[in-house]
């Protein structure tokens, strides 16, 4: 059994390093990296940390639109499933790779795994949203990290068989938050103590590519009255030079920019805030699952059961509601949401047996 797994950004480096050595005891992966995330801050650490085999393949497609790099990943991957010939293609999430993996292998007549397939978040105007649906309705096997997943799927009347696995994220964490906690000298550089600042992240286009909504979340982020670490995502950078926006944030007090950061620093980071601010969909999950509480800023989420269970507000770019939200007390419960830690070998079982 011969699987091509298709991965090209931050998230999915850390989602396959939950199944990729599972995979291998099973049948022979081969992984092609097509090249979305390029920067050694959003790619290489995440090998070197998470132990992830370095990709066979590498397609170097790079940025561009969303249509542009979509569309140069699908007439890169037609000769590599050419000339792999692979039982399956095994894609991750939601992003062009995600959809350009899908889609290259069903038109060459392999089937498809998804990983962290049904996640809805019922908005259009997310590219990813896009990404998802489109990847779920031509997989064979949807593998969902949660029952809210499943009900997403049957009310889609998808054809693939769906299979509740958990979360591959979750593994992750689950392994390595605990040693991450302990690394409170991640916290020095910044000047922040544990427990007493906010970690926020921000990259969606909807909030960094339109300079209205740039300059809302830029107004929210100045607003904040706690120290506030900030590792800025490449594109969310070139988007503040754009706007001259970046200056204000260097210069406010309260505020530490920051490069992308590797996973076990983040993780320290985030398992010892006080909150955590983003418009991430893995940061929302792994905030839940430090016992962190988070505000999303985003009017809508994939991951609702992280706002059912009270530990997740949706803010979207209102600095008064973000300021209320950041100060609330989460309630005692933090119930098992997205699975056991065990996904990945799930996960890695499934995708051997498909055919
Ligand atoms: N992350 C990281 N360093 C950072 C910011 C995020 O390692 O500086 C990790 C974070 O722990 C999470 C993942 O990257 O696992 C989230 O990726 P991202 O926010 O880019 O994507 P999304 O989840 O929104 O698709």
């Amino acid at each position: 059994m011969r699987i091509l797994t298709v991965i090209g950004n931050r998230p999915q480096f850390i989602k396959a390093s939950a199944v990729s050595s599972r995979l291998r005891s099973r049948a022979e992966e081969i992984t092609v990296h097509t090249g979305q995330h390029y920067d050694r801050e959003l790619s290489q650490v995440f090998f070197d940390e998470l132990k992830l085999p370095p990709p066979e393949h590498l397609l170097g497609i790079g940025g561009g639109t969303n249509t542009g790099q979509t569309a140069r990943m699908l007439a890169a991957l037609e000769p590599l499933l050419a000339d792999v010939r692979p039982d399956a293609v095994l894609v991750y999430g939601d992003t062009n790779s995600t959809l350009a993996g899908a889609l290259a292998a069903v038109q060459a007549g392999v089937p498809v795994a998804h990983v962290e397939a049904g996640m809805r978040s019922f908005d259009r105007s997310m590219p990813e949203e896009v990404n998802r649906v489109v990847t779920d309705h031509l997989s064979r096997l949807l593998l969902v990290p949660s029952q809210t997943a499943v009900e997403n799927l049957r009310r889609e009347s998808v054809d693939g068989t769906v299979e509740l696995v958990g979360d591959v994220m979750v593994d992750v964490a689950l392994l390595l938050q605990p040693g991450a906690r302990a690394r409170t000298d991640t916290l020095a550089p910044y000047g922040v103590e544990q427990g007493g600042y906010v970690l926020a992240t921000a990259h969606r286009a909807g909030n960094v590519d339109d300079p209205a909504r740039l300059a809302q979340l830029v107004a929210l982020l100045l607003s904040l009255d706690r120290p506030t670490v900030f590792p800025l995502h490449p594109r969310t950078r070139a988007r503040l030079v754009d706007a001259g926006l970046l200056a204000a944030l260097e210069q406010a007090d309260h505020m530490r920019l920051a490069k992308p950061l590797g996973y076990l620093d983040f993780t320290a980071l985030l398992c010892n805030a006080h909150a955590v601010l983003t418009d991430s969909g893995g940061v929302q999950k792994e905030a839940y699952l430090a016992g962190v509480p988070c505000v999303t800023m985003r009017p809508n989420t994939e991951w609702v059961e992280t706002v059912e269970a009270g530990w997740n507000v949706l803010v979207d770019l209102d600095a008064a509601a973000a300021a209320v939200a950041l100060e609330r007390i989460p309630p005692p419960e933090r119930p098992q949401l997205y699975g056991d830690g065990e996904a990945g070998e799930r996960v890695a079982t499934a995708v051997a047996l498909l055919t």
